[in-house]
């Protein structure tokens, strides 16, 4: 089988969220099932760079505007098509936003070219010799791929679209629609209008064959109006075609046994060797020596991911014995209220503002638990390396949080399978008792050493979940 899967960013090309590592990992965890996917991305300056063979494999005349380019190339095991455009892709800044942090004002044009490009590659004889025989588009900025499709030469091609993030949806004012190359009755509800505007992922939701988001759990939360952000009513009209498949994370990059940002290695039976990262990390942000437990944080620091809710509890992190490392950059006066705590809890709470992938690593390695208060999460990546290091999440009860972490309640301690801590509300409350929780759980370190080696049995490879896109293809290729 062959796959045509389209997205703006691809690890380790370019990278500015999970949709990388996802649009990165999958083709490669889908082999084993024999499938085969080409993965087309923009040509941005960050990828023309990095391809060493690269060979034109199609061209376009005309595409909004300027001649383009397919280059295929190879690199890290991905079988890449790569749209060469410079009119559009070659830019200083990255792949969204300009050097300045500001949306290009064409992004609307960018994306439609991408996904218009993907649209006619799915058609007959664009790659010689080369059809997809299923679409699968992430996001967006690839959404509008199924609308094209809709209108032309791969109108009978199964597509498949996955949302990481319904959050961002690409809305754009109506005077865009005739510079989409859309017929006018495309302007409707059936494809992309949207509340007057054009939207594209509301134009992708609508048309794609079936549509995937990257937890089951968060599948059901967009169905409601508090998660689905306008979209939920659409998305009730398809719920028989929507799925959750939880994301995998890197086993090779996150492993603590030959990971080369931590101080010392560690495996399940050597859970003992996680001292030496802790002492590393007591050393790296200046806290005191002590026998209660480290919590860690590594996050963007915004209202999504609760970072108000965690300010409201360290008070009583630093009263019950504990610690606190944070690591993360966002939200100016959430960055504000967590340096103002750490100055007031010195040798308690330790901050590093910024983006450190190397002391991600550390802090994993060396906390005795990892916080993660987010008020949604469509799947989430931090407490599946925390699994993976023995450093016990204390999760919010939503989205992929909720379906990845076993809660420490009685039934789950006592038949062996609890991972973590899960709290509902998400409240400064409900974190509060998560808390207290761990603290008692880590008084007995028996049932803490359980916890810690059950999370790192826990399979979070891509295994699991590439068998299930295996058998969402394989069912639409059925169904015909
Ligand atoms: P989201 O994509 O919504 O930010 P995820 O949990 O899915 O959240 O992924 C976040 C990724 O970014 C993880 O790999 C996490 O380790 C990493 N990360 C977040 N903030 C930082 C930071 N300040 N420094 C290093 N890595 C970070």
């Amino acid at each position: 089988m062959n796959i045509l899967s389209v997205a703006s960013e691809v690890y380790p090309l370019v990278k500015t969220g999970g949709l990388a590592d996802v649009v990165g990992a999958l083709p490669a965890a889908l082999v084993p099932h024999g499938i085969r996917t080409r993965t087309l991305v923009p040509g941005y300056p960050a990828v023309l760079q990095k391809l060493k063979k690269k060979k034109k494999v199609a061209g376009f005349d005309n595409l909004f505007g300027h001649p383009a380019s397919v280059l295929g190339a190879e690199i890290d095991g991905l079988d890449l098509l790569v749209l060469d455009q410079p009119a559009l892709y070659a830019r200083d800044g990255g792949p969204y936003l300009d050097a300045t942090g500001r949306d290009y004002p064409d992004n609307f044009r960018r994306f439609a070219a991408l996904s218009l490009a993907a649209a006619e590659i799915a058609g007959d004889n664009v790659i010689p010799g080369w059809k997809p025989d299923i679409v699968h588009v992430h996001d967006w900025q690839t959404a509008l791929t199924p609308v094209y499709m809709h209108f032309g030469a791969a109108r009978d091609t199964p597509s498949v679209m996955t949302v990481h993030n319904i959050a961002f949806q690409g809305q754009f004012g109506a005077s865009i629609f005739p510079e989409l190359g859309l017929p006018p009755e495309a302007f409707s509800m059936q494809f992309v209008e949207y509340y007057g505007d054009v939207g594209f992922l509301k134009g992708g939701l609508q048309t794609a064959t079936a549509i995937t988001t990257v937890s089951p759990s968060y599948a059901q939360e967009i169905l409601t109006p508090e998660f689905g952000m306008g979209l939920d009513g659409l998305l009730a009209s398809r719920v028989t075609d929507l799925s959750g498949i939880v994301n995998g994370i890197d086993a090779d990059t996150w492993d603590p046994q030959k990971d080369p940002h931590i101080a010392r290695h560690f495996g399940n039976g050597t859970l003992k060797q996680r001292a030496v990262n802790r002492k590393a990390l007591e050393e790296r942000f200046a806290l005191e020596k002590g026998k209660g437990p480290i919590f860690c944080v590594v996050s963007r620091l915004t209202w999504q991911k609760g970072m108000d809710l965690l300010a409201e509890v360290v008070d009583d992190i630093v009263a019950l014995g504990g610690k606190l490392v944070i690591l993360g950059s966002g939200d100016a006066a959430l960055e504000g209220t967590l340096l103002a705590a750490a100055s007031r809890h010195r040798g308690h709470i330790g901050m590093v503002t910024g983006y450190d992938e190397a002391l991600s690593h550390l802090m994993q390695a060396g906390s005795d638990a990892i916080i993660i208060p987010s008020r949604f999460e469509p799947c989430g990546l931090t407490q599946l390396y925390g699994l993976r290091y023995g450093c016990v999440p204390i999760v919010a009860r939503t989205g992929g949080l909720a379906d990845t972490i076993i809660d420490a309640n009685e039934a789950a301690l006592s038949a062996k399978v609890a991972t973590g801590f899960q709290f509902a509300p998400i409240t400064a409350g409900g974190l509060r008792l998560a808390i207290r929780r761990a603290f008692r759980a880590y008084s007995e370190p028996k049932v803490w050493a359980r916890l810690q080696n059950q999370g790192m049995k826990s399979d979070v490879s891509w295994a699991k979940s590439a068998e299930r896109y295996a058998s969402l293809y394989s069912g639409l290729l059925a169904k015909g």
